[in-house]
């Protein structure tokens, strides 16, 4: 049995700032804002899996007022949601993601990203796409006033599910 699920986030760019997409730290004017990295891509992809699963959402998992996810590696979150889910008896086989932003250009860096995801998630990298779009100079992307990321994740039943993510 298979299950998708959709996860979308978004952050507020600011300066000061690291940029940090995928797991990858992008070199930029602007970094985004939140708790832990603020990286949005892997947020969405972590309430994909999330949702995939029926697990709840990353807010549940990892509350922004909890001081231990300040600063935090979202991969390294995201790697313990595979953990939660296998302990649920899923496994994750897919992941498609579109980052939606003005600039830079994400080209250089979505092999990387797609990389760094496929090994949180301990699929191989051809199991798993980013794709980037801009938003067309119009609404909080178009303005540079933050960056969006929307993803799905497929799982599948595994009895072993808990050993392959061990
Ligand atoms: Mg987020």
């Amino acid at each position: 049995m298979s299950r998708t699920g959709i996860g979308w986030d978004s952050h507020r760019l600011a300066e000061g700032r690291p940029l940090v997409l995928g797991g990858v730290r992008i070199e930029h004017t602007h970094g985004l804002d939140g708790h832990s990295d603020a990286d949005v891509l892997t947020h969405a992809v972590t309430d994909a899996l999330l949702g995939a699963a029926c697990l709840g959402d990353i807010g549940e998992h990892f509350p922004d007022t909890d001081e231990r996810f300040r600063g935090a590696d979202s991969l390294a979150l995201l790697r313990e949601v595979v953990l939660r889910c296998a302990a649920a008896g899923w496994a994750p086989v897919h992941a498609d993601t579109t980052l939606v932003m003005e600039r830079p250009k994400l080209s250089p860096h979505k092999a990387a990203m797609a990389a760094n995801l496929a090994a949180a998630l301990g699929l191989a990298a051809d199991a798993v796409n980013v794709k980037a779009s801009t938003g067309e100079r119009i609404g909080f992307v178009g303005r540079e006033e933050g960056v969006a990321a929307l993803a799905t994740v497929t799982v599948e039943a595994r009895s072993d599910a808990g050993d392959r993510a061990g």
